[in-house]
């Protein structure tokens, strides 16, 4: 017997379909036992059929009023994929939202090490406008013997400092185990580079519905670190922001290589908001900011940067943490290339009442 075939499809509807054309083709896809994704283009509307279709199936679907065509998805990835959602996501954490014209900057201590550190860090990116404070809990350290983080505590520190200061913080997981109660401390997951194709991970963290940073694998291509993205959505959690963090080459004069092209690429395949993290891109404070403004003049839509109040005495990356006064002189460079690409950045706080521990 022939095997069967399946593919993924996408259902065009014409231009002047209306509502109940629409409808009446979710209600057919329903009834072959498939689910529907509907997504409004700015000039037709797309259904994406999720669930293994056979275009056999399917076919019967081209004769509805107000189809125009089937389309087979030929990337390995669908829910992901721009042709399945042609407009820009939008990701909202709670008052901040991702992918729309502002371009959202996170900025704060590779690791949580001290109350001082922390407290003193925070303090300092609210002051220049940032919402999102980062902060690793759990660090994933080439070697065992580094700082490891300061884990629960850390979180437990994190957290009080969202509470207090009314700040967000995104911070990394590290296990599938850990998820619910990272998800309980931090605003936004991080997924770091060394667990991109961790599949329990990545689909434990769709589960939980959380927002979620999903570092590029240092040597993903970008249809691998799609197809990772796409564990998430695949568990019904469509907030997900695509980190670009520097990858493997030949090249050692910088800690990784940014792949620059990445964000208007992904921008081009994908329909999900894309940051630039050119911390671990470079590994040198100095280096940081050149980097930082060409991501923002490629349209990333966000920024993850490390900046730490005594980067000689950081307990990790500290040669790549700029100091609070470096990072404050970036954000108005950074602020005037959004501006020259019809973006915005936050404006810095005209007076913050510095909360202390
Ligand atoms: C970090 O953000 O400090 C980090 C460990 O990132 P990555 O996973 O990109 O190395
Ligand atoms: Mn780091």
């Amino acid at each position: 017997m022939a095997a069967v075939e399946y593919r993924d499809m996408i259902i065009v509807m014409q231009r002047n379909a209306s509502h109940q054309h629409v409808e009446n083709v979710v209600s057919h896809v329903h009834e072959l036992g498939y689910r529907a994704h509907v997504s409004a283009g700015e000039e037709t509307v797309i259904i994406g059929v999720i669930g293994h279709s056979r275009p056999d199936q399917l076919q019967s679907l081209s004769d509805l009023p107000g189809v125009d065509h089937l389309l087979p998805v030929t990337k390995p990835y669908k829910l992901a994929s721009r042709d399945f959602s042609p407009l820009n996501s939008l990701i909202q954490v709670e008052d901040v939202t991702f992918g729309s014209d502002e371009v959202i900057v996170m900025a704060g201590p590779c690791a949580v090490e001290d109350e001082r550190q922390l407290w003193e860090t925070a303090a300092a990116m609210k002051e220049e406008g940032v919402r999102i404070l980062r902060g690793g809990a759990f660090k994933p350290r080439s070697s065992p013997y580094s700082f490891q983080g300061l884990g629960v505590r850390g979180l437990e520190m994190l957290d009080q400092v969202r509470r207090e200061m009314g700040m967000l913080v995104v911070s990394e997981v590290l296990s599938e185990d850990q998820v619910e109660m990272v998800c309980r401390h931090v605003d936004i997951l991080q997924i770091g580079t060394r667990n991109m194709q961790n599949f329990a991970l990545l689909q434990a963290a769709g589960r939980s519905g959380h927002p979620v940073l999903l570092k590029r694998g240092m040597s993903a291509t970008l249809e691998e670190f799609l197809q990772a993205a796409e564990y998430i959505l695949a568990n019904h959690n469509p907030n997900v922001l695509l980190c670009e963090r520097g990858i493997r080459t030949f090249e050692t004069a910088t800690r990784n290589t940014l792949d620059i092209s990445a964000v208007p690429v992904l921008k081009t395949l994908t329909h999900l908001p894309v940051v630039v993290d050119p911390s671990q891109a470079t590994g040198r404070w100095s280096f940081v900011g050149p980097v930082a403004r060409a991501a923002v003049a490629a349209g990333a839509d966000g920024l993850l940067i490390e900046v730490h109040p005594r980067p000689t005495e950081a307990l990790s990356d500290g040669a790549q943490s700029l100091k609070p006064a470096r990072f404050q002189e970036l954000m108005i460079e950074l602020r005037a290339i959004a501006t020259a690409i019809g973006r915005h950045i936050a404006p810095a706080c005209e007076s913050v009442s510095s909360a202390s521990a």
